[in-house]
């Protein structure tokens, strides 16, 4: 495994530079992806679905199949209209769970509001559950001893930057502010899978600014902007900030800026490593899925290319 390195700022945190590690990650995928491919002869298969005409997804959507391209990953996709019923999508989920060239399903969330988010993820095949939100891969982080098909990809990519700057976790505190089952819930349990001893705060917790002051590791993410002031920090600490939030800006073209959950100027004075947004988990968000889909691919390929021929 590659190690990142970025200079520390001056007087301040080591910035945990997620755009440049999520790089590293990427040609570690592409040697993969190629090793695959000249082995088995297939490259791994990733579908994205989109539903509906939101910018923000489509604009997802597109940087996910450039990135595969990029990779050695081959694309699928479909995109449905807003108005498509929760059977029609059902189906095109099915087909693609027993299309043997997919290795990856994405269905890009939100979905629109007559349609059961729940039920389309539940019928996502595990094996190609890449987005890892399906409730068995949730269920086996969560156990002592089982080990997820998939890990969902904010959370990993948080903990894989972890592990690329060193940042030790076994015995550490740590603290996770935000419970979503997206990123916090599950980036708790990594935590605690790798030994922390971990305490997640949410909008309900009494003293979150004292309890998140004790973390040796804090990870932020809670969708509020620039929350996270210096004084909720302990001198040192590694900060993970997985908020994005637009806020507005008369300097830039689009009217807006995004920033993190974390008052980044004053905390990174404060903590040991500081990851920035953009360009800290959010580009390893991408990483991640493509990493997902890459090993999972492997590991279908290699149970084929071992099972007796009958
Ligand atoms: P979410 O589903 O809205 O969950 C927010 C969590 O924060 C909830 O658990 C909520 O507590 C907690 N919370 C809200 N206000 C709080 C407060 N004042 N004090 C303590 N806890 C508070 O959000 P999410 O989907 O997890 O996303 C969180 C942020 O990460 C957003 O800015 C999102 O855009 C960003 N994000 C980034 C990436 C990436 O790739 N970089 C990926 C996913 C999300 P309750 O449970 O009590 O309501």
């Amino acid at each position: 495994m590659a190690t990142a390195e970025a200079p520390a700022a001056a007087g301040g945190a080591q910035i945990i530079d997620g755009k440049m590690t999520a790089e590293l990650i990427r040609k570690e995928i592409a040697v993969e992806a190629s090793a695959i491919k000249s082995k088995y002869g297939k490259s791994p298969g990733l579908a994205v679905v989109l539903v509906g005409s939101r910018g923000d997804s489509a604009t997802y959507v597109r940087s996910k199949k450039k990135a595969c391209a990029d990779v050695g990953i081959e694309s699928f996709g479909t995109e449905l209209p807003e108005d498509v019923t929760e059977e029609e999508l059902l189906k095109v989920v099915q087909e693609y769970n027993e299309n043997d060239a997919v290795h990856g399903i994405l269905v890009q969330l939100p979905l629109p509001k007559h349609i059961n988010e729940q039920r389309i993820l539940d019928a996502i095949s595990l094996e190609k559950d890449v987005d890892g939100f399906h409730p068995f891969n949730i269920g086996s982080l969560a156990m002592r001893g089982r080990q997820p098909l998939y890990t969902s990809c904010t959370p990993k990519g948080c903990l894989e930057l972890l592990k690329r700057y060193s940042v030790p976790i076994s015995g550490k505190r740590a603290v996770v502010l935000g419970r979503s089952n997206i990123v916090g819930m599950p980036v708790a349990h990594l935590l605690q899978g790798e030994d922390a001893t971990v305490t997640v705060v949410h909008s309900k917790t009494k003293d979150a600014r004292e309890i998140c002051a004790e973390a040796d590791i804090l990870i932020a993410a809670i969708g509020k902007a620039e929350m996270v002031k210096a004084d909720w920090v302990k001198p040192g600490a590694a900060v993970i900030d997985v908020g994005t939030n637009p806020i507005p800006d008369e300097s830039k073209k689009s009217g807006y800026r995004l920033v993190g959950d974390v008052a980044f100027k004053e905390v990174r004075e404060k903590a040991g490593y500081i990851t920035p947004v953009p360009g800290g988990v959010g580009p390893m968000t991408i990483a991640m899925l493509l990493q997902n889909c890459t090993e999972g691919a492997k590991r279908v390929l290699e149970k084929a290319a071992s099972a007796p021929a009958s």
